[in-house]
């Protein structure tokens, strides 16, 4: 909740092809953002989880910088209910003049968006406030087995069009089906689980995860502090890591309490085995 000379607030950029997903923006990410390399032009879409202000007290900064760097593309904010009103409060009240077209769409469970490569995800959490956590999910892709359409000289066109659509053509009097001409690459999923209890709606976010980002604001020493509070442990953390069959588990969101992080880590590492814990500017490929 307090930045520390270590760590500052929250806030994961997520980028892909032309897209750049900012998924909460903490107090100081703007300028976290220029130390990593990433500019602030590069966002598409901002993430909210929930109006704590650890997780939004950078966004005003962040909406009048877009305005002073001649950003020129539509910015879309997706959050909770009350995102409409708290964005329109803050664009009041920090008197921002927008030069951009700016989006805000209220979401609550479901695919909110979906384009030809990915879709995006949400489900409710249960923080105290309203509070969603996110799913990305690429979608799988089928690409055409090169040496076997060359061996039977299929020219490039309109069938290998179909065929990467995943019909059956005829050539030269031929069936050629997808299975024989193209192979599918799985698309990737990544979930990002914030704030919240550990509830059912974290095991379903996290299912088959190829990156699970989760909050693991305590250890399990302090279980009963991460009830209270509404947060999770890095135990359970690990243990919807380990039910939902994720791939890689990266903890984060600790309380300014730990030092370090090896009392995190030793308490989900019991559960799980793939885990980092996250240091500021931390970058990871899918
Ligand atoms: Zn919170
Ligand atoms: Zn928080």
């Amino acid at each position: 909740m307090v930045p520390t000379k270590e760590r500052n607030h929250t806030g994961i950029f997520l980028s892909y092809g032309s897209e750049g997903i900012l998924l909460d923006c903490g107090e100081g990410i703007q300028r976290q953002m220029k130390v990593a390399g990433i500019k602030l032009t590069k966002i598409t879409k901002i993430l909210i989880t929930h109006w704590h202000g650890d997780h939004i007290l950078g966004l005003p900064g962040l909406l009048q910088s877009l305005t002073a760097s001649e950003y020129t593309r539509k910015l879309y904010i997706y959050g909770p209910k009350e995102t409409k009103y708290y964005i329109q409060k803050m664009i009041d009240l920090f008197a921002i003049e927008l030069s951009y077209e700016l989006i805000v769409e209220e979401i609550h469970k479901g695919i909110f968006f979906e384009n030809d490569d990915f879709m995006l995800e949400v489900m409710p959490l249960e923080h105290g406030i309203i509070t969603v956590g996110y799913n990305f999910i690429e979608k799988d892709k089928r690409r055409i087995n090169v040496d076997f359409v060359k061996k039977k000289g299929i020219p490039e066109g309109p069938l290998l069009g179909e065929l990467q659509k995943g019909k059956s053509v005829i050539f030269k009097g031929e069936k050629i089906t997808p299975k024989e001409a193209t192979y599918v690459i799985s698309g990737k999923k990544l979930t990002v689980i914030l704030d919240t209890l550990l509830c059912d709606s974290c095991y379903k976010l996290a299912q088959d995860a190829d990156l699970l980002i989760c909050e693991s604001a305590y250890s399990s020493k302090l279980e009963n502090k991460a009830s209270e509070y509404k947060h999770m442990t890095a135990k359970q953390a690990a243990l919807v890591a380990s039910q939902a069959n994720v791939k890689q588990l990266v903890l984060t969101h600790f309380s300014t309490r730990y030092k370090n992080t090896h009392e995190i880590e030793e308490d989900a590492r019991d559960f799980f085995n793939n885990i980092i814990c996250a240091e500021d500017f931390m970058k990871l490929k899918l």
